[in-house]
């Protein structure tokens, strides 16, 4: 089984665009060098992208326009786009699992575990990790890698709850890197 890398969120609305979250650029070189890591060990990456429809989803009237679809603000930062071989899951609510096709690609790609970077940590990050909770996920919180709007404590207080209450790991980038390569040592 494997361990897919979720990237969620790193949209131009959120790290740069109208409802910047100041913590997100700061996240951007570790995501890419997760997500380099993972293609070259052939683990599947996936985007999961806030992508609305202005007058119709529910969760606007609580934010405010934002990541609507067909609109840069929708798009995955430059830094970060997508590459071939990627795979990008668009949502309309917080959870990446939330009436979209997450599951049965991760199931098709033989994935047990994911690695979970992007923000909010307590947002879509949280939502998508009690997702991947209750459908027998491990989960793994990449910690120098998500971000909130609500700073670093409320960061920090957003991994303490997931590591708690859904079991997540929270390795940094480092870590998790290193987490993908085969044990040695052990058995003769
Ligand atoms: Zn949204």
């Amino acid at each position: 089984m494997a361990t897919a890398l979720l990237v969620i969120d790193m949209l131009n609305d959120f790290v740069s665009g109208k409802m910047r979250c100041e913590a997100a650029a700061a996240i951007i070189p570790k995501i890419r060098a997760l997500a380099d890591h993972f293609r070259r060990k052939g683990l599947p990456v996936v985007y999961i992208c806030d992508t609305h429809f202005p007058g119709v989803d529910r969760e606007l009237e609580l934010w405010g326009d934002h990541a609507i679809a067909g609109t840069w603000g929708a798009e995955v930062v430059e830094e970060l786009k997508p590459q071939y071989g990627d795979f990008v899951v668009r949502k309309r609510r917080y959870s990446g699992f939330f009436q979209t096709d997450l599951d049965l690609l991760l199931r098709e790609l033989g994935v047990d575990r994911v690695a979970i970077t992007g923000i909010d940590t307590n947002i879509c990050v949280r939502h998508t990790a009690a997702d991947a909770f209750f459908r027998g996920y491990r989960i793994a919180v990449v910690r120098d890698a998500v971000a909130s709007w609500d700073g670093a404590e409320a960061n920090e207080t957003g991994i303490r709850y997931m590591s708690e209450i859904y079991g997540a790991e929270s390795p940094a980038a480092e870590e998790m890197i290193a987490s993908l390569e085969p044990q040695t040592g052990a058995n003769p």
